[in-house]
């Protein structure tokens, strides 16, 4: 029996990549999973399927996470059918890269909707019924870029900074109810994401450990936020997975 039985764990963004690898490994310790997604639906559902395979428990259920009405109608049906939500992970991102002088205003809008607003937005449907529940886990995906920069990615590093305040804050607000809030940084993940990065050379002089990271290696830093008794003394942080790109 794992560390999260009887607990039931929202994913967005659980299709493919990093979220995928979160919602499989949340699996594992036996909480229940929302596997989240905007439009792979057979992606969704071989998650989903690959969770039951080993015995888990699992649905799917699309949501564009940024847009108020549909995060609205994915958080009432997951309490329709669940009747609650332990732990919320708000994986879901996308990039528009390009230069600041290339930058249109609809680049720079499109991500800052979803990987900035699109938490704004699930934290607080969930904060609402973890504040009734008296306990939650809220994990935010953020990035290096919200850290240090990267050229080419203005809108996005400028989303994720945000989420890193915005962690900070949150924490600070529901701590007295025994809710936690955190944030994790990945570095250079192999997904589609980075699968078309041209300039890989480049990249990895600035890992320490020489190498992209895996999904897997993220999806462990999440299921160690998310296990209780032995992170529930660690809010408002940020947590690197990124080869020793960041180091404070
Ligand atoms: P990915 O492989 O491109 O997967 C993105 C996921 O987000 C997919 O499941 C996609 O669903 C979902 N998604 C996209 N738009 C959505 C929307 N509007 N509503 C709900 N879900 C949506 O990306 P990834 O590399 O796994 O990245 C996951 C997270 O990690 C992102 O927040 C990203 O910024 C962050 N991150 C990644 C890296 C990296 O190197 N890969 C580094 C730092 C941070 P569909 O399949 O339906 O499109």
């Amino acid at each position: 029996m794992g560390n999260l039985q009887g607990q039931v764990a929202i994913v967005t963004g659980a299709s493919r990549g990093i979220g995928r690898a979160i919602a499989l490994e949340l699996a594992t310790q036996g909480a229940t999973i929302i596997v989240n997604y905007a439009s792979s639906s057979s992606a969704a559902d071989n998650v989903v399927a690959e969770i039951s395979a080993a015995g888990g428990e699992a649905i799917a259920l699309q949501a564009d996470v940024s847009k108020a009405e549909q995060v609205d109608t994915l958080f009432s049906t997951v309490m329709d059918k669940f009747k609650r939500i332990d732990i919320i992970v708000n994986n879901a991102g996308i990039t528009r890269d390009t230069l600041l002088l290339r930058m249109k205003p609809e680049d720079w809008q499109a991500v800052i909707d979803l990987n900035l607003t699109g938490v704004f937005l699930c934290t607080r449907a969930a904060s609402k019924i973890m504040l009734k529940q008296r306990s939650g886990r809220i994990i935010n995906i953020a990035s290096v870029a919200g850290q240090m920069g990267n050229p080419g990615q203005a809108n996005y590093s400028a989303a994720k900074a945000g989420v890193i305040g915005f962690t900070k804050t949150v924490a600070k607000e529901l701590a007295a109810r025994g809710i936690t809030v955190n944030a994790v940084a990945p570095g250079f993940i192999a997904t589609d994401m980075t699968s078309n990065l041209s300039n890989t050379e480049d990249i990895l002089k600035y890992i320490p450990l020489g190498r992209y990271g895996q999904p897997e290696e993220v999806a462990g830093m999440v299921r160690f936020l998310a296990a209780d008794p032995a992170a529930a003394y660690i809010t408002g942080q940020v947590f690197n997975v990124d080869g020793g790109m960041v180091m404070a």
